[in-house]
Parts: C-alpha cells; structure tokens; sequence
C-alpha cells in the first residue's frame, strides 16, 4: 500500500531503531515549520501509543504490513498509572529490564484491622518510560505525533475508514482506537462522565522508599473505592480511586499521602473504565481502555490492555496475512471481548458490594479472607482472567470449558 506525505524524520519511525535505551526517547513531536502535514493511506493505523497500541503494534512487527502508529505524545511522555503488574507479565514480554520493585504480599488497611496476604504470584512497579520503549523496540511500524479529533466523513471509497488527526486525515482499512477511556472514535458522544461507567482515579509521586504494596479501604479516604501506596524504587505512587466517578478525590490524596508523612506533588489522574464495551463499532477495532478492558474493584487496566492488544493484533494480522478478512477478525475478536464478559461483570458485583459492608465487618472479613487457601484459590483465578501466558506466540485463549470450569472455581 502506498504510504503518502508522511514526515520523514528517523527518529519518529521504526521501533527497531531506537537505540536511545536508557534515556529518553528522541523527541518525536513536531514543532513549528517541522510539524509537516500528515497524510496518506496505510494498512493498519493504530489510534494510541500506550499499552494497548504498542502491544497491537508488536504483534504486527514482521508482518510487512505498513502500520502507523499515532499519539498526541511521544511514546512513553505521560504516564497515567501506579504501574503495577504482575511479574509474570514483565516476564512473559521480555520487559524485565523496566522493574522497579517486586512484592509478594499485599498489606489491606481497614479503619478495623489489617490482613497481610501472601500472593501465589509476584506484583511488580515499573518504570512507564522504559516499558514503552522496550515494547516499541520490538515494533516497526512507524509513529508519528498527532492528536486524534475523529473519524473524517469518508474513506476512499475502498472500504478503508478515514481518520481526522490535527495534522491533516490519514486512512486505513484496519484501524484501531486504542486511545483511552474517551473512546474518541465511536459513533455518538464516546464516553462522558460522570454519566459513563467510570471511576476516577488520582496519584502523587512523592520521593521516598518503602517495602509493601498497601492498599486502604476506608470510607475516611473515599466511601466507595480504594487507596493505594505503590512503592517503585526511589519514589511512591500514592493514589485514591473512587468507583463514583461523582466523588473528588484530590482532597483526600493528599489526606492519605500526608498519613504516610509525604508531601503531595506530581498530581496525575485520569478516569477509569468499569464496564466492557463493544470490542468493535462502524468498522473501528478497540482496546484497552477505549473498549472497557480495566478490570473492575481493582482498576487493573494494563495487563488487560496489553492481553486484548495481543489478541487483537494477532486477528489483524491475519488480516494483513491474507488469511482472513476484515470482517471475520472483527467477529472473532467481538466474540473473545464478549468471552469475559462474565468475569467483568462479576468483578462489578463485588465492586458494587464492597462499600455496602459495615465498616466494623469489613476489618474481620478481610482477616478472614486472608487465609492461604483463599488468598491462592481468589488470585489465581483473579490473574486467569488475562494470564501471562497468552503473551506466548501461538497461545490462545482459554477454552470455553475452562471458562466454565474457571466459575465453579474447580
Ligand atoms: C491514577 C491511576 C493509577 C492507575 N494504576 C494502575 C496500576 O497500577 N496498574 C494497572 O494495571 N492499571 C492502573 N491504572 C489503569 C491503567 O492506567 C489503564 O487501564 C491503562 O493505562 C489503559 O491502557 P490503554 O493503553 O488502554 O490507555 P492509556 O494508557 O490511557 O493510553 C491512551 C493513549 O492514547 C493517547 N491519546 C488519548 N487521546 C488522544 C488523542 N485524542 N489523540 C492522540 N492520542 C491520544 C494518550 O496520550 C495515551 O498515550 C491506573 C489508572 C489511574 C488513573
């Protein structure tokens, strides 16, 4: 396919290029008489260069296919998490080098007791920057900076869909929104809060050490929702997350990070989706954020972005492959989102439970359910929902006797 009008600036192209690991990436983005119109027609144009977008985009590194890769940032300029994960994930993806800090407990606060419970598996902090750079080490297709406003009113007419960007309307058959909770390329209004299925989530990153990943439910730091204190190295990822997208959670971000004797600074909040949404809509393919795919109760969003990014681009690259159309990656794609449907909805449930429960029952269930038998059996299957090893070439999903076996929990 031919590729039009395209900047051609090395720095911007070819994640098999960047050799600038351990700094920053060269900067990418245009500036005045350098940020040259953008145009011309393209394979795959994936919409968002974070997890979800750069995971698609790996998948697509050999395919030959000419992909583009957009975001109003460079790769990896703008962290929007706590990032943590599970080790096994870093792992899996080869992306040990961007761990900060690994934890095999997880210490629960209640304002009536606390419970320290031994993982089955290991959590780790990472560093943003770096993860994003190592995952784009492993690309090449091309990026470019350019914000995304839209869909533009048409294609060329060959059955590619037309994408309107602030520099110029670029087009491929195979496009994906991979830009975040706004769900910018959907028909209608996208996704608006606080009416949206949303919680809203705030961090600070205070210097400072720490050994334990800490997280407080209680109603003195927000009624329905979470704390956290993610520790990664040398600084620490306090934040609050409010499952009511109503509540404001700036004032007791700082409440609990002046609690753990910090001074509040580097403010960075986003929303967060509960709720899964439609895999693909009027052609455009989603994932990540854009499609729901943040788990509910814990807000576990980037293992999931990469998990549904991996699937999605193994159909889109069969695609590019010539052994499948647009249409048939589209239902099988739907059919894997809509396949965890039901954990997504259970986890709401819980989600939707757990600040109905009486704060002084709160502190003994929690102790209660620290037990070694339930902490293995709940995380187990917490991390089933988007394991490790689907990151394996070839693997696939869990079969639906397994899924179905997974809700008995045998
Ligand atoms: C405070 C906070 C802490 C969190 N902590 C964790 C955690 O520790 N672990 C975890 O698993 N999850 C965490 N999450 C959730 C997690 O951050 C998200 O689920 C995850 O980032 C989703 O990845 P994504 O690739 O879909 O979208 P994003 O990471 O949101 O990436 C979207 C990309 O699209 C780009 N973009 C957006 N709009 C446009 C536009 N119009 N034009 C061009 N580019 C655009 C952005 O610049 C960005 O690069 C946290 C969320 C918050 C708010």
């Amino acid at each position: 396919m031919v590729t039009g009008g395209l900047a051609t600036d090395p720095s911007a192209s070819g994640g098999g290029g960047v050799d600038t690991l351990p700094g920053m990436p060269v900067r990418a983005t245009k500036r005045g008489n350098e940020r040259t119109p953008l145009d011309g027609a393209h394979d795959v144009l994936i919409c968002g260069a974070s997890f979800a977008g750069l995971a698609i985009a790996r998948e697509l590194a050999g395919s030959r296919a000419d992909v583009l890769i957009i975001d109003r940032y460079e790769i990896g300029e703008r962290q929007t998490s706590a990032c943590g994960i599970p080790t096994g994930w870093l792992r899996q993806l080869d992306l040990m080098d961007c761990e900060c800090q690994r934890f095999d407990t997880l210490v629960m606060h209640t304002p009536h007791g606390d419970a320290r419970y031994r993982l089955p598996w290991t959590f780790s902090t990472f560093d943003y920057r770096q993860l994003c750079q190592l995952l784009w080490a492993d690309c090449d297709a091309r990026f470019e900076t350019a914000k995304v406003n839209g869909r533009a009113p048409a294609g060329n007419g060959d059955g590619s869909i037309a994408i309107e960007t602030d520099r110029g309307v670029v087009s491929a058959p195979l496009v994906v929104d991979a830009l975040g909770w706004r769900r910018v390329l959907a028909s209608g209004d996208g996704c608006q809060p606080p009416d949206a299925p949303l919680s809203r989530g705030l961090e600070v990153h205070p210097d400072g050490v720490g050994d334990d990943l800490e997280i407080w439910i209680d109603r003195r730091y927000v009624p329905a929702g979470y704390g956290w204190s993610f520790p990664a190295r040398d600084e620490m990822r306090i934040g609050i997350g409010s499952f009511d997208p109503r509540f404001h959670v700036k004032e007791t971000t700082v409440l609990l990070t002046e609690d753990l004797g910090k001074e509040p600074n580097e403010y960075q909040g986003n929303w967060i989706p509960h709720k899964l949404r439609p895999a693909t809509e009027g052609g455009v393919f989603f994932a990540g954020d854009s499609a729901g795919h943040c788990l509910p109760l814990s807000a576990e969003g980037i293992r999931t972005a990469l998990y549904f990014g991996i699937g999605l681009g193994r159909e889109l690259r069969g695609v590019v492959e010539g052994s499948q159309s647009r249409e048939q990656a589209a239902a099988t794609y739907a059919e894997f989102n809509d396949s965890h449907e039901w954990k997504f909805r259970w986890m709401l449930r819980v989600q939707k439970l757990i600040p109905k429960i009486p704060p002084r029952l709160l502190g003994p269930a929690i102790r209660l359910m620290g037990s070694k038998r339930f902490v293995n059996w709940s995380f187990e299957h917490y991390l089933n929902i988007a394991p490790p090893e689907f990151a394996e070439p070839g693997a696939v999903a869990a079969a639906p006797q397994d899924r179905v076996a997974d809700a008995v929990g045998s």
